[in-house]
């Protein structure tokens, strides 16, 4: 990547261990990040011989990803730029535990794209980043997903309802969203 995404990592916690300078991996890993700032915890040694987990900072983490909760509201389509931007996607709801993990850290009174749409409006649900559409681990609201001309979905808890869930809505509508990004392991 070049232009204005090729930013240098400079603030990383880990930034005095000069071993870890010496690293190719980490070279290249600084030409190639977008994220300035990265905040890492210590693993046991992964397969990979890596000994730090790390998301960018003001990110969270669940799991082997980084989610990111934006505040703005967006299209569908620019949503998912936004994310791609970051070098992210609009997040991939695998489990329940991720659903939940992700309803923890939303705001009740928003609501939040997520990678799933039926581009056609012919029932054929697709995750942004191939993910099968898994019927069993599905959310949606009571009633839902709904009306052919609606194509993205969001997650939400309605004041009527009394939990979170899926919800079919129109792409152009704007809504914060979440973006994910496997973790960085260096
Ligand atoms: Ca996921």
């Amino acid at each position: 990547m070049g232009g204005k995404y090729s930013y240098w990592l400079e603030q990383a916690f880990f930034q005095k261990n000069s071993q870890l300078f010496e690293d190719k991996n980490y070279k290249r890993f600084i030409k190639e990040m977008i994220h300035t700032n990265l905040e890492c915890v210590r693993i046991n040694l992964n397969m990979e011989g890596k000994v730090w987990s790390c998301c960018p900072k003001n990110w969270k983490s669940f799991s082997s990803s980084c989610y990111f909760f934006s505040t703005d509201a967006k299209s569908w389509n620019s949503s998912q730029e936004n994310c791609s931007r970051m070098a992210a996607h609009l997040v991939v709801i695998n489990s329940k535990e991720e659903q939940d993990f992700l309803t923890q850290n939303m705001d009740k009174t928003a609501a939040y794209f997520v990678g799933l749409s039926d581009p056609e409006g012919q029932g054929h649900w697709q995750w942004v980043d191939q993910t099968p559409y898994n019927q069993s681990a599905t959310f949606w609201h009571p009633g839902e997903p709904s009306h052919s001309e609606e194509h993205c979905v969001i997650v939400n808890h309605p004041s009527i309802s009394l939990q979170w869930g899926w919800n079919v809505i129109l792409c152009k509508d704007r809504h914060r969203s979440v973006c994910e990004m496997m973790k960085i392991y260096l």
